[in-house]
């Protein structure tokens, strides 16, 4: 079996029944559908087609339904066509939309004013141009052109230095949440997130609208890394998003705050998606190059839950390829080099959940014969627990809950199984061992480590058995 699980993002490339099946067989777990393009009523159809195929594919296929944010753009051009900024001449960023020239520019952010001050640094189209803020005009704010270059229409303004007072979530996020929460999205992404007032905005409004729908914290900003342990406090998982995070921090200081996110999610017991470039050479080619597949190999052995495609999939040449390729060199990293397992977060706590968890892990590795550990879950909180405790088996979680069912196949290590309610101990163990051996996952005879929560409530596991698969079966 795949421990860390596979995220990938649908577009133009991947957005029609057959592919979505075959990306579902290449081992795609999360579909991620961004609204960052296209309308909400598309998504939406788009969540439906997911729902359909893995239905017939009999497999838990969770929907991330990844919100924009308040992404910043330039504005449009003459007729689409690049303007030409020369490094040292100045150009006036300006909130009003105007057709773009090489010296007047939109960015639609009303606040530009008040929020940017002279010597702030912005970079424009993924960091390609660089600009300085010199003064404040009638207008907007002057700038100097550092590095110049071509511009196009409507591309990506980042302020890395900048505090931006722009909500967490716009008209359209809005919109799109509402959308989602009908359609029975499994995983909200929250954009540019910047303190943990932001997730809990969202969270209230998921909430208003009768739902509990997860959400997670994409990290991509300068300040969600100095709010990091509040965000990570507030969201129901993290998401390591190296595409703009890459922009607003220098190259070399990705690969470090990569492992911070991934260690603070660790402490918050969430799970965490490593995201953006993986296999980015697979948009125009069958094969990753070195780098790419070394660094798909360092994501799993620095214990992320997930790993993204974007690109990749989205639009890419080579969709079901790129998850297939991502599959391949994560069942080897996990082959051959078990990772340095994180120590056991919270070693000493009176919550019981927490001390089975650890528990299942000890026992698993202290006994050579457990081959697995198996865990009865309502609200899916044992088994994402599980997860976080990395205990060096799978955890098959028997939920009777589908959409907890699909939230779960985000978590590395957790085969996520849909089964009947179950409230005896004889039950438990019983169900555990029918579809098991079922689906071929223990043979009779196997041992395995069985926790559950009993009398049945949610969020509370007090109940672990060490349980010869078959045993006590009655004839
Ligand atoms: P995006 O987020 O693809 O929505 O920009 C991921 C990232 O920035 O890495
Ligand atoms: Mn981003």
């Amino acid at each position: 079996m795949r421990h860390t699980k596979i995220v990938a993002t649908l577009g133009p490339a991947s957005l029609n029944r057959e592919t979505i099946a075959a990306m579902i067989r290449a081992g795609m777990d999360v579909a991620r559908l961004n609204t960052g393009h296209g309308t909400t009523e598309e998504h939406m159809r788009s969540a439906a087609l997911v729902r359909d195929v893995a239905a017939q594919a009999g497999k838990p296929v969770a929907v991330l339904l990844d919100l924009g944010g308040p992404k910043l753009r330039t504005g449009p051009t003459d007729g689409g066509r690049p303007l030409d900024l020369a490094a040292g001449s100045t150009v006036t960023l300006t909130p009003r939309l105007v057709k773009g020239s090489s010296s007047l520019l939109t960015v639609g952010y009303p606040h530009l004013t008040e929020d940017v001050a002279p010597g702030d640094q912005v970079l424009l189209d993924d960091g390609r141009i660089e600009l300085q803020v010199e003064r404040p005009t009638a207008d907007g704010i002057e700038c100097r052109v550092v590095v110049g270059g071509l511009l196009g229409p409507n591309k990506g303004v980042n302020f890395p230095h900048s505090s931006l007072t722009a909500p967490a979530l716009t008209d359209h996020d809005r919109e799109a949440v509402r959308a989602g929460v009908e359609c029975g999205v499994d995983f909200f992404a929250l954009s540019f997130v910047s303190q943990a007032a932001d997730i809990t905005e969202a969270r209230d409004l998921v909430s208003s609208l009768g739902s509990d729908t997860p959400i997670i914290a994409k990290i991509e900003r300068r300040r969600a890394i100095q709010n990091l342990e509040a965000i990570l406090a507030e969201a129901d998982g993290a998401m390591v998003a190296r595409g703009d995070l890459g922009v607003e921090m220098a190259p070399e200081d990705v690969p470090l705050e990569q492992r911070r996110i991934i260690a603070g999610a660790a402490d918050q017991m969430i799970p965490v998606i490593t995201a953006t470039q993986m296999l980015e050479s697979m948009i125009d080619s069958p094969r990753p190059t070195r780098a790419e597949a070394s660094d798909v190999a360092n994501a799993v052995w620095d214990l992320s839950d997930a790993l993204m495609l974007s690109g990749e999939t989205a639009v890419g040449r080579y969709p079901v390829e790129a998850v297939a390729m991502m599959d391949r060199i994560i069942r080897r990293a996990e082959s051959v080099a078990p990772p340095d397992r994180a120590p056991l977060a919270r070693p000493e706590t009176d919550d019981h959940s927490h001390v089975v968890a650890i528990a299942a892990r000890r026992i698993v590795e202290s006994d050579p014969n457990m081959q697995a550990v198996v865990c009865h879950t309502l609200s899916g909180y044992t088994a994402f627990l599980l997860s976080k405790v990395h205990p060096e088996a799978p955890i098959y979680a028997i939920t009777p809950n589908e959409a907890v069912c699909r939230r779960l196949s985000l978590a590395r290590s957790v085969v996520p199984m849909l089964g009947p309610l179950v409230t005896t101990s004889e039950g438990l163990l019983r169900t555990a061992d029918a579809l098991l051996m079922n689906a071929g996952h223990v043979r009779w005879g196997e041992e395995v480590v069985v926790v559950a929560s009993h009398p049945v409530t949610s969020g509370s596991t007090n109940f672990l058995k060490l349980h010869r698969v078959g045993e006590g079966a009655s004839a």
